[in-house]
């Protein structure tokens, strides 16, 4: 069921708490690093302000004690950073839809922007339990706007019982901009995926992507493995595996995924194996479960590399979820970056391509295919939960279009 979205709601004279995810990465010194998540929200920010409406924003950063206010987790640099953005002065309540709160919104003007300090300051963020906590938000606006996609898998006070008590006392809970292109490209896929639909799925453990397997196989044509998660199949089929990352309690899983997924599931052919965990050890190309002992798998083999690239080269659509190797550290990038360099092949011929959030973002991001694919998803954890299969309390608690 479509959401209703903030375009659809008519901000002029109201005050509209956002939430949003500003959980930006730092540096020791507290400097961001990285404010694309600021920015993937200034669409939402600025059509409430730009139609003459205030902005009262929220979100959490990092993982705070919840006993109250601590510098380290404090918003006051995404307000700062927020307000060179937006060109005009944002201002910071030092707690969390309490008094200073309600003073600074009081004294907003019109397209006044106001960032209320870190959620996760409060014990009741977490569960949603205090209703003092959750009333002092929901009485601060008219609406109530979800634009935090990488926090939509989880139903913290913020994200689901001050909508929840915002609707309950008649005021609009509605989509922004971020969350509703992220929602409709993902559950697009799923749901109506061109074909053939091919699915990667790399990163470290088969465990993470359990749900993400078994969903997959269900819909796809094709769902090809890579990263370390490929030597515990490789075990499972009786494989050498040297000193690989693998995951010897999960055998028995590997083997029913392989034999649910038959010819769909497809594994690497050959391995880019080293003697240390390091770019300078001594390296190898072995074909898969044939890794010696004393070495480790660190990327697919260029075999595989071109068998994954043939295969999506005539995709309709491609969703990836982990790295093919640790892309980090050169040369064992060239197997994630041959399945990139394929994506935006396949991209620039038509495909709907979708990167999950997480370290695939950050791969294609560093390997400098971002603007080459259909869709790079902003959240890690959400756009799993999405490939798994799962719908969001925290959207669907929110008005229908
Ligand atoms: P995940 O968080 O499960 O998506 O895993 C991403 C991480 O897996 C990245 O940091 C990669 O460096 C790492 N990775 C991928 N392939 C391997 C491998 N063969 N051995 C060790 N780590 C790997």
């Amino acid at each position: 069921m479509a959401k209703k979205s903030v375009a659809a709601i008519d901000p002029q004279g109201k005050t509209i708490l956002v939430r949003v995810d500003f959980n930006v990465p730092q540096d020791d010194a507290g400097a961001i690093t990285d404010d694309r998540r600021i920015r993937m929200a200034l669409p939402t920010i600025r059509s409430i302000i730009d139609r003459g409406g205030k902005a009262i924003l929220m979100s959490h950063l990092g993982r705070p004690a919840g006993k109250g206010f601590e510098q380290a987790f404090s918003l006051a640099p995404v307000a700062k950073r927020l307000g060179e953005l937006l060109g005009r002065p944002v201002e910071l309540a030092s707690d969390t839809g309490g008094a200073d709160t309600h003073a600074k919104a009081a004294a907003l003007p019109t397209g006044g922007v106001l960032v209320v300090e870190n959620v996760r300051f409060n014990k009741g963020e977490k569960k949603g339990d205090d209703k003092a906590y959750v009333d002092g938000l929901a009485a601060l606006a008219d609406a109530y706007v979800n634009d935090a996609f990488g926090t939509c898998h989880r139903t913290e006070a913020s994200m689901y019982a001050v909508p929840a008590a915002m609707k309950a006392a008649g005021k609009p809970a509605v989509v922004g901009f971020l969350v509703e292109k992220e929602v409709q490209y993902l559950a697009d896929a799923i749901g109506h995926p061109k074909r053939p639909f091919v699915a990667i799925l790399g990163g470290k453990k088969v465990s993470d992507k359990i749900a993400v397997i078994t969903n997959l196989l269900s819909i796809c044509d094709h769902v090809l493995i890579g990263g370390a998660m490929a030597y515990t199949f490789s075990l499972a089929q009786g494989g050498q595996t040297g000193k690989s990352l693998v995951e010897p309690d999960k055998l028995e899983l590997a083997r029913e995924l392989l034999a649910k997924g038959g010819t769909k599931l497809v594994l690497p052919v050959d391995t880019h194996c080293a003697d240390d965990f390091s770019a300078s050890a001594a390296r190898k190309i072995v074909k898969a479960g044939e890794i010696p002992p004393g070495f480790e798998g660190l990327d697919i083999g260029p075999e595989t590399a071109k068998q994954y690239a043939a295969i999506v080269a005539s995709a309709g659509t491609v969703v990836w979820n982990g790295p093919m190797g640790v892309f980090e550290m050169p040369p064992f990038d060239a197997g994630t970056r041959a399945v990139a360099d394929a994506v935006a092949a396949a991209t620039a011929k038509g495909a709907i391509t979708i990167i999950g959030g997480g370290d695939s973002a950050a791969a294609v991001e560093q390997l400098g295919y971002a603007d080459r694919v259909s869709h790079v998803s902003t959240g890690g954890g959400a756009s799993l939960e999405m490939l798994e299969g799962k719908a969001f309390e925290t959207v669907t608690v929110l008005d229908d279009a």
